[in-house]
């Protein structure tokens, strides 16, 4: 079920768990405002999530409430998560699901990183 963006954060949510270290997860890049590891169900050959470490709901409230820090180390990791698989040259996408509409289910901000064969058009028709 899609979740409201602009419920309070959730210390529950099984993201937080992973940041935790209390589910497990294949990690692909971890530093001090960022982790990335494989989606559980991915949807391409390359189907990264990269979370920044900090308690957000969404993009709407990390842009809001997070620091320039926090903004510049998560934006940094997603643009070297994608360098270090060699995503740049064949390309890949990034997207950020936000709310009812945007068919967000974890309600930590997540950018999916998107590789590893063309990826048609960008939303279902
Ligand atoms: P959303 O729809 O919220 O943008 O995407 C949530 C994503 O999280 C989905 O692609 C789903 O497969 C992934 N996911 C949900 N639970 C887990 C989990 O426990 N581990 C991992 N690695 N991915 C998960």
């Amino acid at each position: 079920m899609p979740i409201d963006a602009t419920q309070p954060y959730d210390e529950h949510n099984i993201f937080a768990k992973i940041i935790r270290g209390e589910i497990p997860n294949h990690t692909v890049y971890e530093d001090e405002w960022a982790l990335a590891f494989h989606d559980i169900n991915p949807q391409a050959p390359v189907h990264v999530l990269v979370i920044p470490k900090g308690a957000y709901v969404s993009w709407d409230d990390f842009s809001v409430r997070a620091s320039e820090a926090e903004i510049a180390g998560f934006v940094r990791a997603v643009g070297k998560v994608a360098r270090n698989l060699d995503l740049v040259v064949p390309g890949y996408r990034l997207l950020a699901n936000v709310g009812q509409h945007g068919h967000q289910e974890v309600p930590h901000l997540h950018v999916h990183l998107f590789g590893g064969r063309p990826l048609g058009p960008m939303l279902a028709r």
